[in-house]
């Protein structure tokens, strides 16, 4: 069954199997057996903890309403604009990567600066206003990873990527 908040992202475009995706391409160096489909549940589960729906529906909510053009000044010249010393998106997205520490964070400033797949398509400049989506985006990928990475036995957490 799709959840609420799956639904909200599928509107923004953004599936759970793309945010998969990410997850595999973290995962996949430090563990060669992991399949797609493991990393779609990881990505589930994040999604089914509290918290972590409260952030995305608050991002979302505010790029939606920038959109719309529905913000008070000076918040919605600032959206439009995706002010790179906004910042206020990152630290949302962290709600969702703190869920599994510092793992998910290092993999999150990963995440942030190469922005592979979908986080770079929702970067390019278009018609919508995703300015906490991408980051949500990577924040979600991020934890998704880290929990593989904790249900690992064998895993040496230091060496994920951007853990240096
Ligand atoms: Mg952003």
């Amino acid at each position: 069954m799709t959840s609420d908040v799956e639904r909200w992202l599928q509107r923004r475009g953004v599936s759970v199997g793309d945010v998969a995706e990410i997850v595999y391409s973290l995962q996949l160096p430090y563990n060669s057996a992991l399949t797609l489909q493991e990393c779609e549940e990881s990505v589930l589960a994040v999604m089914t903890k509290r918290e972590v729906q409260y952030v995305l529906y608050t991002g979302i909510a505010l790029d939606e309403l920038a959109e719309r053009k529905l913000l008070p000044e000076p918040l919605q010249a600032i959206m439009e604009a995706d002010e790179s010393l906004y910042g206020v998106d990152e630290t949302l997205a962290l709600g969702i990567t703190n869920v599994y520490g510092m793992i998910g964070l290092t993999s999150f400033g990963y995440l942030d600066k190469v922005k592979p797949g979908i986080i770079r398509k929702l970067n390019e400049k278009g018609k919508h206003v995703h300015v906490f989506l991408d980051d949500l985006v990577a924040g979600l990928a991020a934890a998704a990873s880290a929990r593989i990475a904790h249900q690992d036995p064998k895993a040496n957490l230091y060496e994920l990527p951007g853990f240096s």
